[in-house]
């Protein structure tokens, strides 16, 4: 199965191949500020399955590389500083299509805005624990 993306204005285009290892939904301060959305929600890949076309700068954080397109700017990818660390999580809202992923877990739920209701999956008040991958 092939899911597609890209970015506002179209410039960078992606295809990630297969299912993902996971679909989350964060509600930490980071993930608030970094996109100015309530929440975010992404699906971590192996990058090998994920095929990006076009050119996106890297925003190096305190948390990871942050990825957007170089033209609008649009947030698109999240990888970890580590880069051994073999995953790269997709923004969900960088997807042509509604309705590809739901989440299988929400964290950082002290963060959640009151207005949001939760969804009937695991919820974690920080991060998930030890051991879990975020
Ligand atoms: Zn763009
Ligand atoms: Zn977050």
């Amino acid at each position: 199965m092939e899911r597609q993306g890209g970015c506002a204005c179209g410039a960078v285009r992606y295809v990630a191949q297969g299912g993902p290892l996971r679909v989350g939904l964060c509600h930490c301060l980071t993930c608030r500020k970094r996109h100015g959305a309530p929440c975010n929600a992404f699906a971590a890949y192996r990058r090998d399955k994920v095929r990006v076309r076009g050119a996106t700068s890297v925003w190096r954080e305190q948390h990871g590389l942050y990825h957007g397109c170089a033209t609008c700017g649009a947030p698109l990818f999240w990888t970890a500083l580590d880069e051994s660390d073999d995953e790269i999580e997709i923004h969900l809202g960088g997807l042509d299509d509604t309705g590809q992923f739901t989440p299988q877990y929400e964290i950082w739920v002290k963060r959640r805005e009151p207005w949001l209701p939760p969804l009937n999956v695991p919820q974690y008040v920080e991060n998930r624990p030890a051991g879990m991958a975020s």
